[in-house]
């Protein structure tokens, strides 16, 4: 499953991280997912026990930010949300529009020690 290897790099940052600041467990997990991340955020959510499963984020809630997909078109100047099917054209004008602001997202949006 390719949302369990992208968990264990999140959870090998996070872990990393813990260490440092010498926390003894990590709580909550925040990530912020776009919708053309590539990540499933139900596939997500069933993989995570298996990815903290022996590391400081084990036991850790899982939170996840969903992000919708949007391009700013220079043709039109609008901001549109866009889908999967989004096919590098402005929705609303139909000029070709590769400006994608948002929708890519992987990443961690926070970390909630155990204390
Ligand atoms: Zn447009």
């Amino acid at each position: 499953m390719h949302e369990l290897g992208l968990l264990r790099s999140v959870v090998r940052a996070v872990d990393g991280a813990a260490a440092k600041a010498g926390a003894g467990g990590v709580e909550r997990v925040g990530l912020r997912v776009g919708s053309l991340s590539g990540a499933v955020p139900e596939a997500l959510r069933g993989a995570w026990p298996l990815a903290v499963a022996g590391t400081r984020l084990a036991g850790a809630e899982l939170e996840i930010e969903e992000v919708a997909a949007a391009v700013l078109c220079a043709a039109c100047g609008s901001e549109q949300p866009v889908d999967q099917f989004y096919a590098l054209r402005c929705p609303s004008c139909g000029a070709p529009c590769g400006n994608l602001i948002r929708g890519r997202e992987f990443e961690v949006a926070f970390a909630d020690a155990r204390t």
